[in-house]
């Protein structure tokens, strides 16, 4: 599998992957639970494309259809930066990718209280998809899983990153001396 060649993380890289990342971690912590200005926005909208085009195949899928838009489209981005061998673009697309999750844990918190404004005016997806599963009594401690699930798949992603840079730097210095 470890056929292509990875970019290499430079120690500037890196610098510039965790300032990126702790704005990042700044603008999740600073904002409403599950709700990150901009980034959810953009959620949204892949959200609300899903919701049609799963519908085009099956009209009973169709409320899964937003989740599975929203996950859909950073998971493309992770895999085809993946084959150009770009770290930390895979990263960044990874990140996005379990951020996701941290904003369908709202949505989910929410299947009983139905708080939540709902742009498509429409149904409450997981309302509609917890009552089909028999499960709406349980809709915050699945959303606590998942919202912690989304967490840990940040920190590993992290995790990937510096075991990465720390590899490309074990493999820098062998080259710069080849006796050690
Ligand atoms: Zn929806």
């Amino acid at each position: 599998m470890e056929k292509r060649e990875w970019e290499p993380i430079t120690g500037a890289k890196l610098a510039g992957f965790g300032f990126g990342f702790g704005l990042f971690l700044l603008l999740v912590l600073r904002s409403e639970p599950g709700f990150v200005f901009l980034l959810d926005h953009a959620n949204l909208l892949f959200h609300e494309a899903g919701h049609p085009l799963v519908g085009l195949f099956s009209s009973r899928l169709e409320p899964y259809g937003g989740t599975l838009g929203q996950l859909v489209f950073p998971c493309a981005l992770a895999v085809s930066f993946w084959r150009r061998g770009h770290p930390l673009a895979v990263a960044g697309a990874a990140i996005w990718f379990f951020e996701n999750w941290l904003n369908i844990a709202r949505y989910m918190a929410d299947a009983r209280r139905l708080e939540l404004p709902l742009v498509g005016g429409g149904e409450h997806d997981w309302n509609t998809i917890f009552s089909r599963w028999q499960v709406l009594q349980y809709d915050t401690h699945i959303a606590a899983v998942v919202r912690l699930a989304g967490w840990i798949g940040i920190a590993a992603v992290c995790a990937w990153v510096a075991w990465r840079a720390w590899q490309d730097r074990q493999r820098a210095a062998a080259r710069a001396n080849p006796a050690l």
